[in-house]
């Protein structure tokens, strides 16, 4: 449906209302920047994961998997920079006291209470806690603001077990923290998120290249999970910019409904992490090509995929209503691939006559896809409740069943309906689902 009809309200309030995302802590009224994923949402964002890590790491045999600790020695985040400048500028509010991103004010008065705004300073945005029994700066630790950091310490690790050969690259998945002074627009800027994220080593006069290569991946990706190319734009950050570590980057920006934001990026670090951590560290993190006789620090490109981010430009692309019979169908018209449930099936009535036929072809069809099985409420009710939650197909189990041994499979997108025999179904399914 036309984009604007597309509002956030809608998005978070199906999310909540179907299952998928809760805010986080919500009986104590919540805590800013968290949310939590439900049923729903968790099988949506493992989809998502298993769908990256599949293609970006599995299926390649340039890639190595590393799953890294949340918490790290602090000497890391001194050599990447980050206790030095992983900041934003804060101003408070001499009234009300509240804190802003300075760069989300404009004027010098607060947006709350028109009370005038103190000094900016910049605050550093990692999360601060300390390890051991004894609180003092040397038991200092923090979560970890990037997952990158992960990948680069067992960069000597990788070389050390498997002998890659130049290019080669890590991928992780998992979750960062970030101590963001003002979380909002539902999972868009939170506290605590999950990253996709690949590093990936070059020689230092290929780095243009590979840039190039990992942006048309990137861009594939996008397709792949339904997101429109409409709604994408490449921003090229200017150099002013650029984070401390990069020397070009590229975001890409999505149109959500609170505006074209940032969804992706890709930077170029250059040699800037390895070189820091090798001098923080003294442990040698050259790279020996012995082919070619050489010795060097690589260089790096580094494409990272927001996967809470990545969920909500899904639900926001997916969310669709139309009229049907004068009411309002509401439907998330997930890509099959990322869906939940795949396939819901639904007795039209509680009775036993009904549920042994039912069951078995939910235990058939349960083996090859994500299947539900509901026989609660009215038939309407269940597939309004499917529709919402994207399930690409519901198989109904009626009386005509007993007799002619088939069932009515609808689809979710045409509602149009196929009477398929019952052991026919795999085959069916099988077949749309491509
Ligand atoms: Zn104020």
């Amino acid at each position: 449906m036309e984009k604007e009809k597309v509002t956030m309200e809608k998005v978070e309030s199906l999310a909540k209302r179907r299952g998928f995302i809760y805010r986080g802590s919500e009986i104590y009224g919540g805590l800013a920047g968290t949310w939590d994923y439900g049923p729903l949402g968790v099988a949506l964002k493992k989809n998502v994961k298993d769908m990256w890590w599949k293609r970006f790491v599995e299926d390649r045999s340039d890639m190595y998997g590393v799953d890294a600790a949340i918490l790290m020695n602090s000497r890391v985040w001194e050599a990447a920079g980050h206790v030095a400048t992983f900041t934003d500028p804060l101003v408070e509010c001499e009234k009300c006291k509240k804190r802003f991103r300075a760069d989300q004010v404009d004027g010098g008065a607060c947006p709350d209470c028109k009370g005038k705004l103190g000094q900016e300073r910049q605050f550093n945005m990692m999360f601060k806690t300390s390890a051991g029994a004894v609180e003092d700066s040397s038991s200092t630790v923090y979560l970890r603001p990037e997952t990158a950091q992960g990948m680069f310490v067992n960069f000597k690790n990788i070389v050390d077990s498997f002998h890659p050969r130049m290019p080669f690259g890590l991928g992780q998945i998992g979750k960062a923290f970030r101590n963001e002074i003002t979380p909002r627009d539902f999972i868009f800027r939170t506290r605590e998120f999950e990253q996709m994220e690949i590093e990936y080593f070059v020689k230092p006069e290929d780095w243009k290249e590979h840039f190039e290569y990992w942006r048309e991946q990137m861009t594939e990706w996008m397709k792949d999970i339904g997101l429109r190319e409409q709604d994408i734009h490449e921003l090229e950050v200017p150099s002013e910019d650029l984070a401390h570590y990069s020397k070009r980057t590229i975001d890409f920006e999505f149109d959500f409904p609170f505006g074209r934001k940032e969804l992706y990026g890709i930077a170029y670090r250059t040699d800037f992490d390895l070189a820091n951590h090798q001098k923080e560290s003294t442990v040698s993190l050259e790279y020996i090509d012995e082919a070619e006789k050489q010795k060097f620090i690589p260089h790096v490109i580094e494409p990272t995929f927001g996967l809470d981010r990545t969920i909500l430009s899904i639900l926001c692309t997916s969310y669709d209503e139309e009229a049907v019979d004068g009411e309002v169908r509401s439907v998330l018209r997930l890509p099959k691939h990322l869906a939940p449930i795949k396939v819901a099936i639904l007795p039209l009535s509680k009775k036993e006559e009904l549920s042994v036929v039912a069951k078995p072809i939910f235990d058939t069809l349960k083996k090859e896809f994500v299947c539900q099985y509901d026989e609660t409420q009215s038939i309407g009710k269940r597939y309004r409740r499917q529709d919402e939650i994207g399930t690409p197909y519901c198989i109904t189990v009626d009386f005509e069943t007993i007799n002619d041994h088939a069932v009515t499979v609808r689809d979710r997108d045409t509602m149009k309906q196929d009477r398929v025999a019952i052991e026919k179904l795999p085959e069916y399914l099988r077949e749309k689902m491509k």
